[in-house]
C-alpha cells in the first residue's frame, strides 16, 4: 500500500497505518499539547543536502512538529549542522525558534511516531512513497545522509535498488546514480551514550558531506 498521493512528499492528515494512527491518538490524549501528527520535512525542497532519520521521537519531533527538535537525538545533529554551515543556530528547541537550515533539509523514513521508536516493515513500506517522491525531486549533485540502517534501507527501496547490493556501513558512500548516499550511525541517545557514535565520528561524516557538496 502506498500512502503518498499525486507525488506528495508529506500529508498532515495521513492515517494509512492503523497502528500508528491509533498510537498517535492515544499519545495525544495523554499529551494534549503535543503536535501528534505526521511530522513534515524541515528545510527548503531544493536543498542539496538531505538528511533522512528514522521516525519522530515521542518527546522531540512528535511534541514540537519538527524533525529532531526538542529531544536528545537532535543535540549533536544540530551542533554539526551549525558547525558545517547548514544551520543558522546550533540547537533546535521548537518549530518557531527561528532556526533555519541552509541548503539542507531533514526528513524521516517514517513520518509518524512509532511505539518504542520501532516502526514495523509494513509501516516503513507504506510511508516509503513519500520518501520516494522526495528523493525523485532532489537537485543534481545532491548528497543524502542516511541516519541508521532503517533509513538506509528505506532509501534503497525508494530508489528501486536491491538491498544486497548496498549494505549499510558507517561512513560508507554509495552511488545511487541520481545522488550519493552517505551512511552514518543514527545520532540517538543510545548510540551516543554507548559511544557507538562519537562526536568525532559524526564530525567526520559532516566534514565528508560538506566536502562532497563543495567540490
Ligand atoms: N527525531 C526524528 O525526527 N527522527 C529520528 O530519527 C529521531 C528523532
Amino acid at each position: 500500500m502506498s500512502a503518498a498521493k499525486n507525488g506528495s512528499v508529506f500529508e498532515r492528515e495521513c492515517r494509512e497505518c492503523p497502528r500508528l494512527a491509533t498510537f498517535l491518538d492515544d499519545v495525544n490524549d495523554r499529551y494534549p499539547d503535543y503536535y501528534c501528527r505526521p511530522v513534515p520535512p524541515f528545510g527548503a525542497a531544493d536543498a542539496r543536502f538531505l538528511i533522512v532519520g528514522l521516525a519522530p521521537g515521542m518527546h522531540g519531533a512528535n511534541r514540537t512538529g519538527r524533525p529532531f527538535t526538542g529531544d536528545h537525538a537532535g543535540i549533536l545533529l544540530y551542533q554539526m549542522l551549525h558547525k558545517y554551515d547548514f544551520a543558522t543556530r546550533d540547537h533546535s528547541e521548537a518549530a518557531d525558534d527561528g532556526l533555519q537550515l541552509v541548503d539542507c533539509r531533514i526528513t524521516n523514513a517514517v513520518k509518524c511516531l512509532p511505539p518504542d521508536n520501532k516502526p514495523v516493515g509494513a509501516e516503513i513500506n507504506t510511508c516509503n512513497s513519500f520518501l520516494a517522491n522526495e528523493l525523485m525531486t532532489l537537485p543534481k549533485d545532491a548528497i543524502v545522509m542516511a541516519l541508521g540502517g532503517i533509513a538506509h534501507r528505506a532509501i534503497i527501496k525508494a530508489m528501486g535498488f536491491r538491498q544486497v547490493e548496498f549494505k549499510f556501513a558507517h561512513a560508507a558512500l554509495h552511488d545511487l546514480e541520481q545522488f550519493k548516499m552517505l551512511d552514518s550511525y543514527h545520532c540517538s541517545r543510545y548510540n551516543t551514550n554507548t559511544r557507538r557514535l562519537t562526536e568525532e565520528m559524526f564530525d567526520a561524516i559532516f566534514a565528508k558531506a560538506r566536502e562532497l557538496l563543495d567540490n
